[in-house]
C-alpha cells in the first residue's frame, strides 16, 4: 500500500518543481519555434501615482513584479497603469526576426519598451487611441517586430494604460508563421463578414419584396452584431474608421446596444411575443430594448469606461431573455421558436467558447478564436433558415386561405347557377300559366263575344252584331262595287197569334221560324239576324237583285210550309219579307238601304203580307217588285 502512494506524491512533485521551475524561466526561442505563447512568463507591477519612466522600472527589484503565472493575462477593468515584462532568449545560432503580438485590440495605450539598456531601441507607443497607420504593422492586433540576436537575451517592457479590461495576451511569432496563420484568419473573418453581409442584403431585399417589418429589424440586428464584433477585434478600426479614435471605443457600446435592441424587437415580432400571450415577458423585453435604445445613444455622448460595464450587463441580460424567451416559445410549440432557440445557443455558444478561450479554459486556435463570428454566422443562417420557414408557412396559409375562398366562391357560383336556373324554370311555368290564362281568357272573351253578339231565345245574331256587320259590308261593297242585297222579314199578324195562344208559344214559333232562316242562308258571308221583336234581318254579300229575291221567296215558302202542332191543332205563320239590293255609292250607305228595305216591307205588308217585295235599283226597275204565294 505504502509504495503505492509513493508514486503519485513523487509525479506531483516533479510537476510543482517543473512548473516553478519553468516559472523562472525565460521564455526560449528555438530553432524550430513558430510561435511562443508569453503569458505564462509576464511579471506584472502597478504604476504608482507618481511619475515613473523606464529606468526605474527596469531597475525595480525582483519582488516588486508579480508573476503572472497563468496562460492568460487578464487584469480586470479599472483605472490602473500597469507594467508588464517579458524575458525573451533567442536559442539560435543565427538572428531571430519575431513579431510580438498583443492580441486584444481595444487597449489604450501601450508603451512597448525593448531592451531598456541599448540607447539605440527607442519606446514604441501603440494602442487604439493612436492612429491606425502610426502601427509598425498593420495589423488589427497590435503587432511589434523584435530582432534577436543570436543566442541574445533581452526583456520587453510593456506600460499598459486602458479603459477596457486588462488583458494582455501575449504572443511571439516567427514572421513567417505569422503571417501564414494570417492568411488563415483573414479567411476566416472574410468568410463570416462575406456571409453576414449576403445575409444583410438578402433580407434587405425580402423585405422590399415582402414589406414584413420583422425583416427589417432583422437586418439592423444582422448588421449591428458584426459591427460589434469588427469593433471589438480590431477589423472596425483597420478597414472602416482607422482615424477616428474617439468613435473607436464608442462603437462598442453603439453597436452592442444596438444589438440588444434590435435583436429583442425582432425576436417579440418573429416568435410571437405579445402583450396578449406573454404580458409579463413582452414587456420585460421591451424594457430591456428600451434600456438598450438609451444606451446606444448612451454611446454616442459619455466616455467609453462608464458604459462599458452597465452594457456588457445589459447584453448579458438581454441575451438571457432572448434564450428563455425562444425557449418559452418552443414549448408553447411556435414552429419558428425551434429554429430560433437553435440560433441562439449558437451565437451564445461561440460567445462563451471565446470567453473560455480567453480565460484559457479552452486551447487558443483558429476554431476557439473565431467561435463568436463561427456562432453568429451559423445563427444568422439559422435564423434566415427560420425567416425563410415562416415565410413559407406564411404563403401556405394564405394560399390555403385563397383555396378556400375559392372554393367558397365556386359553391356560391353553384347556388346562384342553381337559383337562376329555378327562376328560369318558374318563370317558364309562369309564362305557360300566363299563356294558358291567356288563352283561356281568349275563349272566355271569344265566348262572350259570341255571346254577346248572340240572340238567347233565338241563337241567331243581335241586332248589335248585325249593325256592325251591316256597316263593315257596305264599305267593302262600296270598295270593290259589288252589289249588297238586304232582306227585311216580319211574321204577320204575330200580336195576334201571342194573344191567341200565349207568350210562350209565341217564343217556340220565334225560335222555329229563326231555325228556318238559318238554314237557307247557307253562304258562309251570308248573315241572318234577330232584328228585335218578331222581325229577323238577312244581310246578302256580293248577291244581286235576282239572287236575293230567291232566297226570299225560299224563305216565305218555307216559313209558310211550316206547321207548329198545338194540343192537337196545327198552327201555320207567314212572313212579309222587304228586299233592297244596292251597289253602294258611298261608305255610309247603310240607311238608304235599310230604309228602302223597310219600304219594300211596308209595301209588302200593304199588299196583303206573305209575300216578298224589292226595292228595285234603279238601275234594273224603279219599281218594287212584289212575289207572293
Ligand atoms: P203585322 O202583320 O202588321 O206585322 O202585325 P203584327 O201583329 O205582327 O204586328 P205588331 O208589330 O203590331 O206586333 C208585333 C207583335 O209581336 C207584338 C208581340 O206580341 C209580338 N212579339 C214581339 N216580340 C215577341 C217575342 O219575343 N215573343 C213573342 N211571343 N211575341 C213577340
Ligand atoms: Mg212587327
Ligand atoms: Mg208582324
Amino acid at each position: 500500500m505504502k509504495r503505492d502512494f509513493r508514486l503519485p506524491c513523487l509525479l506531483l512533485l516533479l510537476l510543482t518543481s517543473i512548473s516553478a521551475f519553468s516559472a523562472e524561466q525565460t521564455a526560449v526561442w528555438s530553432e524550430y519555434s513558430k510561435r511562443v505563447e508569453l503569458s505564462r512568463y509576464v511579471d506584472y507591477w502597478q504604476e504608482p501615482d507618481e511619475a515613473t519612466d523606464i529606468s526605474h522600472v527596469a531597475g525595480l527589484s525582483a519582488d516588486a513584479w508579480t508573476r503572472n503565472g497563468s496562460d492568460s493575462v487578464n487584469l480586470g477593468y479599472g483605472p490602473q497603469v500597469f507594467w508588464f515584462r517579458v524575458a525573451l532568449e533567442n536559442a539560435t545560432a543565427s538572428e531571430a526576426n519575431t513579431f510580438l503580438e498583443i492580441g486584444y485590440p481595444v487597449l489604450d495605450h501601450i508603451e512597448v519598451y525593448f531592451k531598456p539598456d541599448d540607447q539605440s531601441q527607442n519606446v514604441l507607443v501603440l494602442g487604439d487611441k493612436q492612429p491606425f497607420y502610426d502601427r509598425p504593422i498593420l495589423h488589427r492586433n497590435f503587432v511589434v517586430p523584435l530582432t534577436l540576436a543570436p543566442f541574445e537575451k533581452a526583456e520587453v517592457y510593456l506600460r499598459v494604460k486602458t479603459t477596457s479590461s486588462m488583458q494582455i495576451p501575449l504572443t511571439l511569432w516567427n514572421q513567417d508563421a505569422f503571417y501564414s496563420v494570417e492568411q488563415s484568419r483573414s479567411m476566416f473573418e472574410g468568410l463570416y463578414y462575406g456571409i453576414v453581409l449576403v445575409m444583410i442584403l438578402y433580407h434587405v431585399f425580402v423585405f422590399l419584396a415582402v414589406g414584413e417589418r420583422s425583416f427589417l429589424h432583422y437586418v439592423v440586428f444582422m448588421a449591428a452584431m458584426p459591427l460589434f464584433l469588427a469593433s471589438l477585434h480590431g477589423v472596425a478600426f483597420q478597414y472602416l474608421w482607422p482615424e477616428a479614435i474617439w468613435w473607436n471605443d464608442q462603437a462598442i457600446i453603439v453597436f452592442l446596444s444596438l444589438t440588444v435592441l434590435f435583436g429583442s424587437s425582432f425576436t417579440l415580432a418573429f416568435i410571437n411575443v405579445t402583450r396578449k400571450n406573454h404580458p409579463l415577458l413582452n414587456r420585460w423585453t421591451l424594457c430591456i430594448a428600451g434600456a438598450a435604445g438609451l444606451m446606444a445613444v448612451a454611446g454616442l455622448l459619455v466616455p467609453y469606461q462608464y458604459l462599458i460595464l452597465p452594457t456588457i450587463l445589459l447584453a448579458v441580460i438581454g441575451c438571457s431573455t432572448l434564450l428563455i424567451l425562444s425557449i418559452v416559445r418552443w414549448v408553447k410549440k411556435d414552429p419558428a421558436a425551434r429554429y430560433y432557440t437553435f440560433a441562439w445557443v449558437f451565437m451564445l455558444f461561440g460567445g462563451i467558447v471565446l470567453a473560455m478561450s480567453k480565460f484559457t479554459m479552452l486551447p487558443r486556435n483558429l476554431l476557439t478564436e473565431n467561435a463568436t463570428q463561427i456562432g453568429s454566422a451559423l445563427g444568422v443562417t439559422l435564423l434566415s433558415i427560420a425567416l425563410a420557414d415562416r415565410l413559407n408557412k406564411d404563403k401556405k396559409r394564405i394560399f390555403e386561405a385563397q383555396q378556400g375562398a375559392l372554393r367558397e366562391e365556386r359553391k356560391a357560383r353553384i347556388a346562384q347557377a342553381k337559383t337562376l336556373e329555378i327562376q328560369r324554370e318558374a318563370n317558364v311555368l309562369l309564362e305557360e300559366r300566363v299563356r294558358e290564362r291567356t288563352r283561356d281568357l281568349e275563349r272566355l272573351n271569344e265566348q262572350l263575344l259570341e255571346l254577346s253578339s248572340t240572340d238567347a231565345l233565338t241563337e241567331l245574331k243581335n241586332r248589335g252584331h248585325f249593325d256592325r256587320a251591316f256597316q263593315a259590308e257596305v264599305v267593302h261593297a262600296y270598295r270593290y262595287q259589288e252589289p249588297l242585297s238586304l232582306l227585311l222579314l216580319d211574321i204577320d199578324h204575330f200580336k195576334q197569334f201571342n194573344d191567341s195562344h200565349g207568350h210562350l208559344v209565341g217564343d217556340d214559333c220565334l225560335k222555329m221560324v229563326a231555325r228556318c232562316v238559318r238554314q237557307l242562308v247557307t253562304r258562309p258571308q251570308d248573315m241572318a239576324a234577330r232584328y228585335g221583336g218578331e222581325e229577323f234581318v238577312v244581310l246578302l254579300p256580293n248577291t244581286p237583285h235576282k239572287g236575293a229575291l230567291d232566297v226570299a221567296e225560299r224563305i216565305r215558302k218555307a216559313v209558310a210550309a211550316m206547321a207548329f202542332e198545338l194540343s192537337g191543332q196545327t198552327l201555320h205563320l207567314t212572313v212579309s219579307i222587304g228586299v233592297c239590293t244596292e251597289l253602294p255609292d258611298n261608305a255610309g250607305a247603310t240607311e238608304v238601304l235599310f230604309s228602302r228595305a223597310d219600304e219594300a216591307l211596308y209595301q209588302a205588308k200593304a199588299n196583303g203580307r206573305n209575300c216578298v217585295v224589292a226595292w228595285a235599283t234603279p238601275s234594273e226597275d224603279a219599281t218594287p217588285a212584289t212575289t207572293q204565294a
